[in-house]
């Protein structure tokens, strides 16, 4: 692998005298930063006559592959469900390594000071992440189809379990294929557990969803789906901002997921919609605002799933939750980690408060450094009502 680095002409420019290449194959973006990047390319590629092949990868179906029969796109998840499921899913192709490697051109360094530059930020990196190989991946695809995938429908909310398949950084960055993680999931119907296979192969579902609308309505990094939401009045409160973002909102669950986010660059999707929730109907604070800080923080951050998830709580985006089903994040707790022992896993304050109280530290008497809930929530909820019913 060849590291360069520098404006896209330049680079290029640097590739294609040292290469001579007239060719270049790539597995192309259809959104954001990277289809902009990709587009960019394709005419500066052609302008020095290389020819530019382009390939759809990165999901299942993409984004102008499943449409409503008079060609436009489905804005509501279940229809578009419908007809993205019956269409044939293409298996991954193969590789054969020993005709690649006879094409294989073996070059010195294009640019030691580029290569130099990245290992120095290598260096700075404050995390470093293990196990991060197609191997790697391929291991947590079978762990999760051997022991969690049969409880999927009944465990995937429950965040104090590997109810999940924890692949999403690896189906972001491409170290598996989907197509093998779709294809060794759906083997798997007729084993007994087809409710948790199809439940699975919905989640995969959403994300070609959130995708093809963000494709079609590219504004949504920075507008709402919904026109009569684009200009809610959100309140902006530095100080609560940043007690969201350190995990110090005084209610457990809401900062035990912001913790795990600090800590692991990941956190379980049931604590991704009760943050997102929270922020926007508690805090009454922008929905970009949480948007672009899980941006910041996730390790398996995609715009198109980061802006459909942050919509969907902020009750602004295609096939959104409805406004007035504001998530109570006592309930969620109580709900989902019933025992505490999510929570008592990344809040170190509560890490020994009895279960009685783990939801709600504020009702015993036993001292603590965990904070006092900074807001409260009846009140907030209505007040979040309020906001949306203004602008019905
Ligand atoms: C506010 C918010 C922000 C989010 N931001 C991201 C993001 O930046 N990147 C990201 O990959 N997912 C995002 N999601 C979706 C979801 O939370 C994660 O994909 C999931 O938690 C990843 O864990 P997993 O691999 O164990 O998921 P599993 O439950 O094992 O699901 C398998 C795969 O399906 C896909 N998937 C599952 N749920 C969703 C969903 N709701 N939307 C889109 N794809 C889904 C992911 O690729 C995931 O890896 C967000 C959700 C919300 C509510």
């Amino acid at each position: 692998m060849h590291i360069l680095h520098g404006d896209i002409d330049d680079v290029f420019v640097r590739l294609i005298s040292r290469t001579h290449m007239n060719a270049i194959f790539f597995n192309k973006d259809e959104v954001g930063r990277g289809k902009e990047r990709d587009d960019y390319v394709r005419t500066f590629l052609q302008k020095y006559g290389v020819d530019v092949y382009a390939y759809d990868d990165a999901h299942l179906h993409g984004a102008f592959e499943v449409l409503k029969a008079d060609g436009t796109p489905y804005k509501v998840y279940t229809p578009y469900y419908r007809a993205w499921r019956k269409r044939p899913k293409r298996f991954p192709s193969s590789v054969d390594m020993a005709l690649l490697r006879e094409h294989m051109l073996h070059m010195t360094p294009i640019s030691e000071d580029d290569e130099r530059a990245f290992t120095m930020w290598l260096s700075q990196c404050t995390k470093r992440w293990e196990r991060t190989s197609e191997q790697d991946a391929l291991h947590v695809l079978q762990q999760f189809i051997d022991t969690a995938l049969p409880y999927y429908h009944r465990k995937r909310d429950i965040p104090s379990v590997t109810g999940t398949s924890r692949l999403s950084p690896h189906i972001k960055t491409g170290t598996i294929s989907i197509r093998t993680v779709f294809h060794a999931v759906a083997q798997q119907f007729g084993n007994g557990h087809d409710e948790a296979v199809e439940t699975y192969i919905k989640e995969l579902a959403w994300r070609d969803f959130y995708h093809m609308i963000y494709a079609h309505f590219p504004f949504t990094k920075t507008e709402a789906f919904i026109e009569k939401y684009r200009h809610l009045p959100w309140s902006r409160d530095d100080e609560r901002f940043e007690a969201w973002k350190e995990g110090k909102t005084g209610f457990p669950l809401v900062d035990a997921g912001m913790r795990q986010l600090k800590e692991e660059g990941w956190m379980h999707n049931r604590l991704r919609m009760i943050a997102a929730s929270f922020l926007t109907k508690d805090y009454l604070i922008d929905w970009r605002m949480g948007e672009q800080y899980f941006q910041h923080m996730l390790i398996d951050y995609d715009e198109a799933s980061n802006i459909g998830g942050w919509q969907w709580a902020a009750s602004v985006g295609a096939d959104a939750v409805l406004y007035f089903r504001v998530f109570n994040p006592i309930e969620q707790s109580k709900k989902f980690d019933p025992d505490g022992t999510y929570i008592r896993t990344y809040v170190q304050e509560l890490a020994s408060f009895p279960s009685l109280y783990i939801h709600e530290p504020w009702k015993s008497n036993i001292k603590t450094d965990y904070p006092a809930p900074t807001v409260d929530h009846q009140l907030q909820r209505q007040r979040a009502i309020a906001l949306f019913r203004m602008n019905e």
